[in-house]
């Protein structure tokens, strides 16, 4: 009991914000520490600074427009803001006005009424429930449906409201130029981004992904998109390849000046892009004050959260959560078979030098979780040059290591991981006991969670990130549940997942069943570049 008191308390102080160097930090208050003087939040912008380079700042709306910096950095807070909204006030909002509370603290450059704009554009009826990300109670633990939205994965919650950050972004800062928007996805964030952007004015979409390495219900999704100003690529190679060769198109100064002499400028959709991590701390608090409304939590109870992990952002932006003074306990990081994750967290030891497994949780098949890099810039004490040692270690030899004081940060994470067969095992054993069927990422997270009460005994409520509908992955939740669907094609199976579940089956599924292929471009990974330049005429 002592030792568990002792790791709380350093769970806190991991996440005092360093950058003040006094240590009189919101988040301290927070979390009930010393006072601040009232009204010093308010008043003070949140910049924005590379995790490689102290000097560059940019202002929240310039970081969302640029999405990487120009040292190949990510963006990062130079402080955690905390709510100046109680929650048990917030268990009263609705998910717009929560949103708006959760996102003016971090997008301090926008105005009241731009961000209002944003929030009621993105989280209208393109979500199937009012609620927008409803909680549902299954075998003692609460799911977070996140996949409520026009593309039925997590990715909708923060890439319907991107696209409006976005262009009211670039009003704000001037620019003339057309965006274009460059995305390396392993299945769900390309839909949902090209769902967000297609035919919204002033941009262009062009998504990369790996052609074997997605669902074939991700791909019709993405090949079937319409819009003019839409483009869609199936790479060969994986979603590593994929996100290396946007990367380097980013950081590629001479593309950057062809680009602003045609016209164009290059952002980001992918979740390293702070206009995407900002809007996902939302749902955790939203979440957090659901129990507290209906009375499941009592005021400053704690909560675990576990989450399905793959480039660490759905999963940072809950650590943000608990930083802004959300009562979160511990931070499960579930991972499937590519757990490299799991083998950080229990080691301290970051190695992508292993073989990419292809699983049933494809948007997790990740090797280098690009938002990571925001944590370990936070636990080396937001230290960018040490920082940028080990980004250089992982980019050459492919792996780096954490110092012990850095590791000793850690205290409110706790890795695991679920294999293809547990992932399944998972599904079959929630559908025979509670009638709910989740999916296969979700599943890894609920298997996950088991393994971690078996282990620790901690009983602490926990809400699970349920990050996509069974309806993406029908084929493989559905075998899960009996081998014998195997023999069934796509939309049969879809038909008789909604008949087990009793849910209808979401628009989404509808769309495509007799859509045509408007997109057939594939191409070399090494030839993402010019695929690009032929797209644009440059
Ligand atoms: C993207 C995705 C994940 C992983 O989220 P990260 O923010 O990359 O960690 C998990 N599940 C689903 C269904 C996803 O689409």
């Amino acid at each position: 009991m002592r030792k568990r008191k002792k790791n709380l308390v350093l769970a806190e102080d991991s996440c005092y914000n360093t950058v003040n160097q006094k240590g009189d930090t919101n988040a301290k208050e927070a979390a009930g520490g010393r006072r601040r003087k009232k009204g010093w939040a308010k008043n003070m912008d949140i910049m924005y600074q590379s995790t490689r380079n102290a000097t560059e700042q940019a202002k929240a709306s310039e970081a969302i427009l640029k999405g990487l910096a120009s040292d190949g950095g990510l963006f990062v807070p130079n402080r955690i803001p905390a709510f100046d909204v109680s929650l048990s006030d917030m268990a009263k909002m609705d998910y717009r006005q929560v949103a708006y509370e959760v996102m003016k603290l971090f997008l301090t450059d926008f105005t009241e009424a731009e961000l209002k704009h944003c929030i009621d554009s993105a989280y209208d009826a393109k979500f199937d429930t009012a609620e927008i990300a409803p909680l549902r109670e299954a075998d003692g633990a609460y799911y977070l449906e996140l996949f409520h939205g026009a593309t039925i994965a997590f990715k909708d919650m923060a890439l319907s409201i991107l696209p409006h950050l976005l262009t009211t972004a670039a009003r704000k800062n001037n620019v003339k130029e057309e965006i274009v928007i460059l995305t390396a996805t392993s299945g769900d964030t390309g839909k949902a981004a090209l769902a967000g952007f297609a035919d919204v004015p002033g941009t262009r979409i062009i998504v990369f992904y790996p052609k074997d390495g997605v669902s074939p219900i991700q791909e019709k999704q993405m090949v079937t998109q319409r819009g003019a100003n839409t483009s869609v690529i199936g790479i060969r190679g994986n979603f590593d390849d994929a996100q290396n060769g946007v990367k380097a198109m980013f950081g590629n100064k001479e593309l950057a000046a062809v680009m602003k002499q045609k016209g164009f400028l290059f952002s980001s959709a992918n979740s390293i892009n702070i206009g995407r991590l900002v809007p996902q701390i939302v749902y955790y608090v939203y979440a957090y004050t659901r129990l507290l409304g209906a009375g499941k939590l009592a005021a400053g109870e704690k909560i675990n959260v576990v989450v399905p992990t793959g480039n660490f952002g759905n999963i940072l932006a809950a650590y943000y959560a608990k930083c802004a003074g959300l009562p979160v306990a511990k931070l499960i990081c579930a991972s499937n078979d590519n757990k490299v994750l799991y083998d950080f967290f229990t080691t301290g030891t970051y190695d992508r030098n292993r073989e990419f497994i292809l699983t049933t949780s494809p948007s997790m098949d990740i090797l280098i979780s690009s938002n990571l890099e925001r944590l370990i810039y936070r636990i080396a004490g937001n230290d960018a040059e040490k920082n940028a040692e080990l980004m250089k270690s992982l980019a050459t030899k492919g792996c780096y290591e954490i110092t012990d004081a850095m590791k000793a940060e850690l205290a409110d994470f706790a890795g695991g991981y679920a294999t293809t067969t547990q992932t399944a095992d998972t599904i079959s054993r929630l559908y025979q006991k509670t009638g709910y069927i989740i999916d296969t990422h979700t599943a890894v997270a609920a298997s996950v969670y088991g393994d971690y009460v078996k282990n620790t005994g901690d009983n602490t409520k926990t809400v699970i990130a349920s990050t996509a509908s069974p309806y993406k992955f029908t084929r493989s939740v559905m075998t899960a549940i009996d081998a014998k669907y195997d023999s069934m094609g796509d939309f049969e199976l879809v038909d008789e997942l909604s008949r087990l579940s009793g849910t209808a089956v979401p628009q989404a599924i509808e769309d495509i069943r007799s859509a045509e292929v408007l997109h057939k471009t594939v191409c070399d990974k090494d030839k993402m570049q010019d695929t690009v330049e032929k797209i644009l005429g440059l």
